[in-house]
């Protein structure tokens, strides 16, 4: 039988501590320790970064780290690594996801071992056929002055893989850097061909060899690090789905169970994993989004990240919802469904990551109470547009005024493009120039001193600049005046 999720994480783990000599270390939080670059944790790496940068305080466990291995909870849902577009869309990206990821640190080793390393651990343990396997390499950034990384292609072909599928990109691909700033190099990719058919090759990519050589800085120069270090990551939902013989991530033991508890509570056919066009009513793309979002909003709360106002709390309440409109709108849930697939999660992951268990009742009546705030304020929405168009003559465009106070925080908090969309639903046309031009004066009049967002050409979170100053919140740098890169 096809290898269970728990056991192919396991094989993973113990691969590395008992034939390599990893120490194993615990998933670290999703929400970013000191790291203002960071909305969530989006890497295995981020937590060894004081490492790559040569700052980890000598007196420190991890002074001591020189080989590790770990299943990381990650979240790529803002900033430079973020997937949140995708999820629904795609069969292969997550908001939620875990990776599974080995460290070399200062020299431990480096490439040739790392290449080995997880070859050995595809093909022999895990038994990938090595046929199905194509792999990348750093083609060089002439401009960056960077050259092709002609090492790593030698060390695939000596590892027995044809020229023909040791394959070169340029840094968009083979570069990585986890966010605009911060420890990066060059890498090598492993890909598995979903389709195994000569000459059409359907690519996922699967793992990621990183050499961390550099540091980017501020102001966007290379600069070398102290030492060199191989740092690796995977994902486990697509190992798991290889190893299940299964072209969708969600066609696994890590989200079956959701989308069976999507089935027995909504009133909609089973999943069919149908995507793009031929997911005409949306409902497969709704399974995915509604089970998607419920690993995120389980993780993230039971690491102390609440749906809020501003920065990663801001990003969970969008996720929350975009869960409760797919769940209500297209699968027809019932009132608190959400909450109700919180123990499923908990199912599914909690022996891996306890705090899950911990947290479980918690993090179930979060998600229950901001449901339902957002269903009340969705159908007081709906009243309010129902009564302005009383008011209206037939081609009246919908008063500006009403939409943009539908949206401010201290109303209703409705998301201007789903104001938008309810009113589309009505046949209506909004008075999109008397909106643009309310959010400029609201924006204008918020900001009346030099404020460097403005300067720079960058849009207000006015929303959220609202909540605050509606609760007489002073601002400070946290603030979301400086959150333009959600919008
Ligand atoms: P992709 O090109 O598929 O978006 P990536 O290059 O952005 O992946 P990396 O930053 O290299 O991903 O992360 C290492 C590994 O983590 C990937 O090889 C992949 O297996 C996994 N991974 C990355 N993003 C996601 C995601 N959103 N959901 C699930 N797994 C992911
Ligand atoms: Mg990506
Ligand atoms: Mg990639
Ligand atoms: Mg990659």
């Amino acid at each position: 039988p096809p290898a269970r999720a728990s056991a192919v994480r396991d094989a993973f783990l113990s691969f590395f501590r008992d034939r390599h000599g990893h120490r194993l270390v615990p998933s670290a939080s999703v929400r970013p320790r000191g790291d203002p670059s960071l909305l969530f944790v989006n890497a295995g790496m981020n937590q060894f970064k004081p490492i790559f940068l040569g700052t980890v305080d000598p007196r420190s466990e991890m002074a001591g780290f020189r080989r590790v291995a770990n299943s990381q909870k990650c979240v790529r849902a803002g900033g430079r690594h973020n997937d949140l577009e995708d999820v629904g869309r795609d069969l292969s990206h997550h908001t939620f996801f875990e990776m599974l990821g080995n460290w070399a640190f200062g020299g431990e080793y480096f490439k040739e071992e790392a290449c080995s390393m997880a070859w050995e651990l595809l093909t022999q343990v895990y038994g990938i056929p090595e046929d199905r396997l194509w792999v990348s390499y750093f083609g060089g950034d002439p401009k960056a002055g960077l050259d092709p990384d002609l090492e790593i292609r030698d060390i695939w072909l000596s590892l027995g893989v044809p020229a023909s599928r040791v394959l070169s990109f340029g840094p968009q691909e083979n570069f990585w850097e986890m966010g605009d700033t911060g420890p990066c190099g060059p890498c090598t990719e492993i890909h598995y061909d979903l389709a195994g058919v000569v000459g059409a090759p359907q690519l996922v990519e699967l793992w990621n060899l990183v050499f961390m050589q550099h540091n980017r800085e501020a102001d966007g120069r290379l600069q070398p690090l102290p030492q060199r270090h191989v740092d690796t990551g995977m994902g486990l939902e697509r190992l798991v789905a290889v190893l299940q013989g299964r072209c969708s991530t969600y066609d696994t033991d890590l989200f079956s169970p959701l989308l069976s508890a999507i089935h027995r509570g909504c009133r909609v056919p089973p999943y069919l994993g149908r995507v793009g066009v031929a997911d005409e009513d949306r409902v497969d793309t709704a399974y995915r989004v509604v089970a998607d979002h419920i690993r995120t909003l389980s993780v993230c709360i039971a690491d102390g990240i609440f749906p809020g106002m501003s920065g990663a709390p801001l990003v969970l309440r969008r996720i929350l919802r975009r869960a409760v409109r797919f769940s209500t709108e297209v699968l027809q849930a019932p009132p608190g469904f959400l909450g109700s697939l919180v123990p499923v999660v908990v199912e599914t992951l909690g022996d891996a990551y306890p705090e899950l268990q911990k947290n479980s009742a918690q993090i179930a009546s979060l998600v229950t109470e901001d449901e339902a705030a957002f269903l009340a304020s969705l159908q007081r929405g709906r009243r309010i547009i129902e009564r302005t168009l009383k008011r209206l003559g037939p081609s009246d465009a919908f008063p500006a005024e009403v939409a943009w106070s539908l949206s401010l925080s201290g109303n209703l908090g409705l998301p201007l493009d789903l104001v938008q969309l309810m009113l589309e639903e009505k046949g209506v046309q909004l008075d999109s120039a008397g909106l643009e031009q309310l959010a400029q004066e609201e924006a204008q009049h918020r900001a009346q001193q030099a404020d460097p967002v403005q300067e720079r050409g960058l849009r207000l979170d006015v929303h959220a600049l609202g909540e605050l100053q509606r609760r007489g919140v002073p601002p400070t740098d946290d603030s979301p005046k400086y959150n333009y890169s959600l919008q």
